[in-house]
């Protein structure tokens, strides 16, 4: 069973982020439970809880169709001691609310060295920043999203991902995000059937399925190996619809959220009810 939906707005709400997917067809979504460009958020109260759980049981999705992101403020592998400490305690917040909705996922970017440290270095900082925060909160996946690579972004490559892994003390509450976009930014062909099947061979060989707990589904405007973060609507960048036929196919990808973050909100119901049909193309044939 796939798992497809949007990057939905929670604005008047985190409730709503449930009724704008459900609204879209959606079997998965995908949302900021803060606003994303702050440090700080006032707590979540009890009634803010129970009015997203009620709608999340209303509209019929499971913490594991639910895929929230954190802030883009946040660098766990900040290489300033002061400005690493401010990242993970809110992180840890992050994961936090996570906790009290109930949800099982969180999504970040792992962190920049800004070329003030060594890339390893950076990575280990990343793996701690983490088993902090599993450390001291319950329930909730630490899920590392592979970047484009732009500036000193790490996670580009799938061996950097593996690193972080690698360092990270319970591996039960870790894994990862592959964006497509990013993935095709950073060198990762995905433009036929076989070049994604050549594509997550490595990733099987280099991170492993077990560790892929979600997806972002996004065309690319950014060349391919360009190192640069611009996405598109599905169908309409370099990587084509291909790869999204090919992933919706593959039963590797099931269970998991699948989401779109493409550049036309207008047309998401469009791309989920194209991505659906793709799926059951596979069941018809
Ligand atoms: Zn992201
Ligand atoms: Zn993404």
């Amino acid at each position: 069973m796939k798992f497809i939906g949007a990057h939905v707005s929670a604005s008047g709400g985190l409730e709503n982020a449930a009724i704008r997917a459900a609204q879209l067809d959606a079997t998965a979504f995908a949302l900021f439970t803060k606003n994303q460009r702050q440090w700080r958020a006032a707590p979540l109260t009890p009634e803010i809880i129970s009015r997203f759980r009620a709608a999340c049981e209303k509209y019929g999705y499971h913490s594991s169709q639910i895929l929230p992101h954190d802030s883009y403020l946040i660098n766990l592998g900040h290489p300033v001691e002061d400005a690493l400490a401010k990242s993970r305690e809110a992180f840890i917040d992050e994961m936090d609310r996570c906790q009290q909705l109930g949800l099982t996922l969180l999504n970040f970017h792992p962190g920049s060295h800004l070329k003030q440290i060594s890339e390893d270095e950076c990575l280990a900082r990343i793996a701690q920043s983490i088993n902090i925060a599993l450390d001291k909160t319950r329930g909730v996946t630490a899920v590392i999203e592979n970047t484009a690579g732009q500036g000193s972004n790490l996670g580009f490559r799938f061996e950097q991902l593996a690193a972080i892994i690698e360092g990270v003390e319970d591996k039960s509450r870790v894994g990862v995000c592959i964006d497509t976009c990013h993935a095709f930014a950073a060198g990762y062909d995905l433009r036929s059937a076989e070049a994604c099947e050549k594509t997550f061979i490595e990733f099987e060989r280099i991170v492993g399925f077990e560790y892929l707990r979600a997806m972002h589904l996004n065309d690319a405007k950014s060349a391919f190996g360009s190192r640069v973060d611009r996405h598109n609507s599905l169908g309409a960048g370099n990587i084509g619809y291909d790869a999204f036929r090919w992933i919706m196919r593959d039963s590797r990808f099931d269970g998991i959220p699948l989401i779109l973050e493409t550049t036309n909100p207008d047309i998401w119901a469009e791309e989920i009810a194209w991505l659906k049909a793709q799926q059951m193309q596979e069941v018809a044939a």
